[in-house]
């Protein structure tokens, strides 16, 4: 008896093992994941509440609920300024579900897909279940992490299917200017490529402003870019599970198809708590912003006092600190492990990272930690991340 060859042979992301060994573990300092901290604001638990206490929790359109679409198209209008019908959305379960139907929608097994380098390590296993094969191309560190766009070009073959882009930008923080996002279209165009547009942390911007390319699209409407958006991160919603993709009208009954084909629909009570996340007060995502910012600036603070210069993220909420340069040079043939350094980090000194060379070869000698963490742990887990580099670079 076989398995899935591309799913056995698939090696497990080094997060997935940073995860098993905290999870769950209150002696730990928990700067390793994207998890905002606040809870979800209350008016957003109600609605799921009311919901679950008033309508009969029944399967549901592999769609979504209509009401939610609408919210979703005038959401999109709002923070993305880009016109969309309902028609156009789907609700999916979190970006993660999004993505992973966007893949399945436009790939066959063997096509190349384009991923940023660094980039958010869950899409190594998406690009595995889809049979798609992954072609980084870089982001530049001393550029911001912006994309490297001669160097994109130079990978592109004629198997290349989708160009996935992603910003505001994890795990480096980085807003691309609109002349990038324009030059990111005209690519995909020139290439004939689908642009998928990860836009998870479209609302959480400090600097500059967040440009989508299905606005700049709209011009010429050639119906190649989809947006994928979540209420994870705004809306401290990580584990309610909704997201949505928004397609073109071509593409947007195939993105419910292979949706509806793994969870048939989205538990109602979640719908329900996004649509009134999406329509109701949105202080609380300015107020989230704000101390987001807040906490970049003091681990910004926090890492200058240490000598430390670390590139400060315009948007998202991570931060990548170059612990490899605390080091001495390493002794030849023996390259600095990040994971290993990571593993190590946790059982000295309690502290949980993301090792950067989970995210791509291009942040190995980085360190990504979570902004979205309480000033105490970040400023405690930064302190003793930086000491933990330095004596490190003693034993
Ligand atoms: N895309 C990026 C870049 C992310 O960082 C994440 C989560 O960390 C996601 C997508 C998926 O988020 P969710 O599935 O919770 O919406």
């Amino acid at each position: 008896m076989q398995l899935n060859p591309r799913i056995a042979g698939q090696r497990p992301n080094p997060m997935f093992r940073i995860g098993a060994l905290v999870h769950g573990r209150a002696d730990v300092i928990h700067l390793e994941f994207g998890e905002p901290d606040q809870p979800t604001p209350t008016h957003i638990v109600e609605a799921g509440l009311r919901s679950l206490r008033d309508e009969r929790q029944g399967y549901g359109p592999g769609n979504g609920i209509a009401s939610l679409r609408a919210a979703i198209a005038a959401r999109v209008a709002r923070v993305d300024r880009f016109a969309a019908s309902p028609d156009q959305v789907v609700v999916t379960p979190g970006g993660t579900g999004a993505l992973m139907a966007a893949l399945l929608t436009l790939c066959v097994p063997g096509d190349e897909v384009l991923v940023p380098d660094p980039a958010w390590a869950g899409y190594d296993a998406m690009l595995a279940v889809a049979g798609t094969r992954m072609v980084r191309y870089p982001l530049l560190a001393e550029a911001g992490w912006q994309p490297d766009l001669d160097a994109l070009e130079a990978v592109i073959t004629p198997r290349a299917r989708v160009l996935l882009i992603n910003a505001p930008s994890n795990p480096g923080g980085a807003v691309y200017p609109r002349a990038t996002i324009a030059r990111l279209l005209e690519i995909a165009r020139r290439h004939d490529l689908w642009l998928l547009s990860d836009e998870c942390y479209d609302e959480i911007v400090f600097a500059g402003e967040h440009v989508s390319p299905a606005a700049l699209e709209a011009d010429e409407r050639d119906g190649r870019v989809l947006t994928v958006g979540t209420c994870s991160k705004s809306y401290a919603m990580t584990g309610w599970r909704v997201g949505w993709v928004v397609a073109p009208p071509a593409v947007a009954p195939g993105i419910a198809l292979t949706t509806a084909a793994q969870v048939n629909n989205l538990p109602l009570l979640a719908q329900r708590a996004a649509e009134a996340a999406l329509t109701g007060p949105q202080e609380c995502v300015r107020a989230m912003v704000a101390s987001y910012r807040e906490r970049r600036d003091l681990a910004l603070a926090a890492l200058r006092a240490h000598g430390v210069a670390a590139h400060t993220p315009a948007g998202a909420f991570y931060l990548l600190v170059p612990v490899a340069e605390l080091l001495p040079p390493a002794p030849a043939g023996r390259p600095f492990d990040g994971v290993a350094f990571a593993e190590e980090l946790i059982a000295a000194r309690g502290i949980a990272v993301a090792p950067g060379a989970a995210f791509g070869e291009r942040a190995a000698d980085y360190m990504r930690v979570s902004l979205a963490s309480s000033a105490a742990d970040l400023c405690a887990g930064l302190d003793g991340l930086i000491a933990f580099a330095r004596d490190y670079a003693l034993s």
